[in-house]
C-alpha cells in the first residue's frame, strides 16, 4: 500500500525545507490528523512550516478537498442555477440578506449556508434570527425544499461539516500560524466545497475592518482561492473591495435587517447597493442566467425598482417561518433597542475616515456581536451612521445614533463613535469600493 511508505515527519520535514508535497503526502497527514493518529505537536509543526514556506496551488487544492471530505458534503448534482456567495467578514456586511433573494428573483439559485457573529464582525445567521419566528436550523430535505421551490434559502451549519478544519482551526489559533494565505484559504474553500458550492463569488474585504488588513494580502487570498477553485473544478470570480469604513449604514443585527429591506426597496444606501448589484451580476454570470456584466447589473436593478426582490424576501422570510411583515417599508416587526443616544461633530468638516473596526467593537460591546462563541446576543441594538466618509459636517450635525439596552450603554457608545469619526479640512471624494475582480 502507498501509504505505507509515507512518515508524519518526512511530510513535516519536506515542507520545512521548502519542498512541494505530493497529493497523498496531504491526504494522508490531513486524514491522520482527523483519525487522532497524527499528534496535535506534530500538526503545529507542519502548520508553522506552512506558514513560513507557503503552499503551491496544488497544494491548497488537495488540502482544500482533503479537508472538504473530512465530514458531510452537500450536493445539489448539476444544476447549473446553483451560485454561492462568500464574504470573508467586515462591519456592516448584510449583502448576503440582499443577494439571495434578488438573485433567486433573476432565476438562479441561492442555497446557502452562513454562520454566526464572532468578534468585530457580525453573522448573517444572527442578523436573520432577529426577523420573529426565522428558523435558521432547517434538515437537508426542507434546505433542498426550499431552494427548489423559492430559490433563495439560508441556513446555519447542521451536522459534521469538514471536521478537519475545526480541528486545523483550533490548533492554528493556539499557535499563531491563523495569518497563513494557504490555511486560509483552504479553510475558506473547504467549507465552501463541502457546503455544495460549484459556482461561487467571493466579497475578500480588505481594510481596517477586515480580517486581511493590507490591500496585497487580500489581492493574494482571492488569487489563492480562485486558483484552488479552478483546481477543484468549482468556478470561482473573487472581488477585493474596501471594508475601511462600515459598508452601509447600520452595524447590528435587526438594524442590518431593516436596511437590506430598504436597499431591496431600492432606498439603500449607494454603497450596499452598487456592491450587491455588482456581486449579484457575477453570479448571475456564473449561473448561466446572463451573459454579460452589464446587463446583469441592470437586470438587478430592474427587479430592485419593480419591488420583485424584496417579494422574493417576503418570500423567503415566510418559507423559513419568519414574518413576512418585515418586508413592510417602516414594519414595526423587528425588535427595537429601549435606549438612544446621537453621536454629533465637535468641529465642522469633512469626514476623512469612519474606523470600521472600532464601529465594529463598539456594536458587539454594546451587544451585537460574541466576543466568545458561547455570548448570546442582543437583536436591537447597534449603530446607525449619519454620515459617510466624504460627507460635510457643520458642529453639532449628527454623525451617527447608537442604539442601546439602557440610557447609560447609549451614552458611552456615543462618546466611542464620535471617536470613530476622524474629520478635516481637507475635501476628500468618497473612496472607491469595489477595488478589483479576480477570476
Ligand atoms: N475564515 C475562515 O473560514 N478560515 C480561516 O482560516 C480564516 C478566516
Amino acid at each position: 500500500m502507498v501509504t505505507e511508505r509515507l512518515s508524519v515527519v518526512d511530510i513535516i520535514r519536506r515542507k520545512r525545507d521548502g519542498l512541494t508535497l505530493e497529493s497523498e503526502e496531504v491526504r494522508f497527514l490531513i486524514q491522520g490528523y482527523v483519525q487522532g493518529k497524527v499528534a496535535d505537536y506534530q500538526m503545529a509543526a507542519f502548520l508553522m512550516a506552512v506558514y513560513f514556506r507557503g503552499l503551491e496551488p496544488r497544494e491548497m487544492t488537495d488540502l482544500t478537498l482533503t479537508m472538504a471530505r473530512s465530514g458531510d458534503m452537500v450536493d445539489f448534482g448539476d444544476d447549473p442555477r446553483v451560485v454561492d456567495k462568500h464574504s470573508t467578514g467586515g462591519v456592516g456586511d448584510k449583502t448576503t440578506l440582499v443577494l439571495a433573494p434578488l438573485v433567486a428573483s433573476a432565476g438562479a439559485v441561492v442555497a446557502k449556508m452562513s454562520g454566526r457573529a464572532l468578534g468585530h464582525t457580525g453573522g448573517t445567521i444572527d442578523k436573520l434570527e432577529s426577523i420573529p419566528g426565522f428558523r435558521t436550523s432547517l434538515d437537508r430535505e426542507e434546505f433542498f425544499r426550499l431552494a427548489r421551490e423559492v430559490g433563495a434559502v439560508v441556513a446555519g451549519q447542521t451536522g459534521n461539516l469538514v471536521p478537519a478544519d475545526k480541528l486545523l482551526y483550533a490548533l492554528r489559533d493556539v499557535t499563531a500560524t491563523v495569518e497563513s494565505v494557504g490555511l486560509i484559504a483552504s479553510s475558506i474553500m473547504s467549507k465552501k466545497i463541502a457546503g455544495g458550492a460549484r459556482r461561487l463569488v467571493l466579497d475578500v474585504k480588505t481594510g481596517r475592518g477586515a480580517f486581511m488588513k493590507e490591500r496585497k494580502k487580500a489581492q493574494e487570498l482571492a488569487q489563492a482561492m480562485v486558483d484552488i477553485g479552478r483546481g477543484a473544478g468549482v468556478r470561482v470570480v473573487a472581488v477585493v473591495t474596501a471594508m475601511d469604513q462600515p459598508l452601509g449604514r447600520a452595524v447590528g443585527n435587526a438594524l442590518e435587517v431593516a436596511e437590506a429591506v430598504r436597499c431591496l426597496a431600492g432606498q439603500g444606501p449607494p454603497d450596499l447597493e452598487e456592491l450587491c448589484v455588482r456581486l449579484g451580476a457575477h453570479m448571475l454570470l456564473l449561473s448561466g442566467v446572463e451573459g454579460e456584466l452589464d446587463r446583469a447589473e441592470e437586470r438587478l436593478r430592474r427587479l430592485i425598482r419593480s419591488g420583485e426582490a424584496l417579494e422574493r424576501f417576503r418570500r423567503m422570510v415566510v418559507a423559513q417561518g419568519g414574518d413576512g411583515r418585515v418586508a413592510d417599508p417602516g414594519s414595526p416587526v423587528l425588535p427595537a433597542a429601549p435606549a438612544r443616544e446621537a453621536a454629533r461633530s465637535h468641529r465642522s468638516g469633512w469626514v476623512q475616515a469612519i474606523d470600521a473596526l472600532a464601529v465594529g467593537r463598539l456594536a458587539m460591546r454594546l451587544g451585537a456581536g460574541r466576543e466568545r462563541k458561547e455570548d448570546s446576543i442582543d437583536p436591537s441594538v447597534g449603530v446607525v451612521l449619519e454620515a459617510k466618509v466624504g460627507d460635510r459636517v457643520e458642529k453639532g450635525d449628527v454623525l451617527g445614533v447608537v442604539h442601546a439596552r439602557d440610557r447609560e450603554a447609549a451614552r458611552w457608545g456615543a462618546a466611542r463613535l464620535e471617536e470613530a469619526f476622524v474629520l478635516g479640512d481637507v475635501r476628500v471624494e468618497a473612496p472607491a469600493l469595489i477595488l478589483e475582480t479576480v477570476s
